[in-house]
């Protein structure tokens, strides 16, 4: 009889979103099959542990690498240091076709199967190449091939990468530089990047210090024609999986979920506009504070 494949959830760092390495392991029993490592806001999980975490167990990494084209865990790509990784091109990613995405694999041994999947469950792949002459259903599979001019418009972004991804980085860092050492006062956090972890400027956020702040400081920035938004709430609070977690808290994820804010970051986004958001910030949260 199968066995239903189960999603463990491993809670998040206390220093960032990611995954905690050093709780991984002892959520590992004789039924773990893979890691999945989410590299979010395109800052890489502590790969050096998870690694070996998984070559102790034997384990499958699969990097969620959606937010993280072009960015780097010890000057390696993220993206290439687990068996496989996903990519996203959707529109809110750096490089954007609007919807979309790319599979890695690290193993030529998975190779064959993808091609199949994403050829219907066909082996299509195959048949064009010479190597059967015909093709028919093989495995299960569905329709994943983009189409051409979602492709153009995807080549062109990637012939732009390094303009996109250096004033991506530019607006990430004037953030930085705006924000750092202001913000302590009001119980706020700017992000902690894990060791070795090279970011590619997808997002910048701020962790609030309660869900209230978070509430008033993102209303507050909507009435100075700031859309600031959070992000994710916690999936193993989500009506999917309920009743389907095993019921451990995650207070680190839960943390981030209620007082994690992310400011605009976009291409265009001009250096005035950086300064006035964060002038707004500050100025937002000195009064709430005095409220
Ligand atoms: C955007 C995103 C996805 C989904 O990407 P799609 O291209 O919409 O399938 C998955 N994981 C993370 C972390 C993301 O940011």
């Amino acid at each position: 009889m199968a066995i239903e494949p189960q999603i463990v959830f491993a809670d998040s760092s206390s220093e960032h979103p990611n995954i905690d390495a050093d709780g991984i392991e002892a959520l590992v029993t004789p039924r773990t099959r893979a890691i999945v490592a989410v590299h979010y806001a395109g800052n890489a999980c502590e790969m050096n542990k998870i690694l070996e975490i998984a070559r102790r167990h034997d384990l499958v990494v699969v990097e969620d690498a959606a937010q993280a084209i072009d960015s780097y865990y010890a000057d390696e790509p993220l993206g290439s240091l687990g068996a496989m990784a996903t990519f996203s091109f959707h529109e809110t990613k750096n490089i954007i076709a609007g919807e979309g995405g790319l599979l890695t694999l690290n193993q030529p041994q998975y190779i064959e199967r993808a091609e199949i999947i994403r050829e219907k469950g066909t082996n299509r792949s195959a048949f064009f190449r010479g190597e059967v002459d015909k093709y028919g259903w093989v495995d299960i599979g569905s329709s994943f091939l983009p189409a051409d001019l979602i492709a153009a418009y995807l080549f062109a972004q990637l012939e732009y990468i390094d303009i996109i991804q250096s004033r991506r980085k530019a607006i990430w860092q004037r953030y930085w530089a705006n924000l750092a050492g202001k913000l302590a006062g009001f119980g706020v956090a700017l992000p902690t990047l894990p060791s070795g972890s090279d970011s590619n400027g997808h997002l910048f956020f701020l962790v609030c210090n309660t869900f209230e702040q978070r509430t008033a400081l993102i209303e507050r920035l909507k009435q100075d024609g700031v859309q600031a938004v959070f992000h994710y709430l916690s999936l193993h609070k989500s009506p999917f999986f309920e009743g389907k977690h095993d019921g451990r808290t995650l207070q680190n994820s839960d943390r981030f979920s209620d007082c994690l804010v992310r400011l605009p970051l976009f291409y265009e986004l001009t250096d005035d506009q950086v300064d006035f958001i964060c002038e707004r910030v500050l100025a937002n949260l000195s009064l709430l504070r005095s409220t």
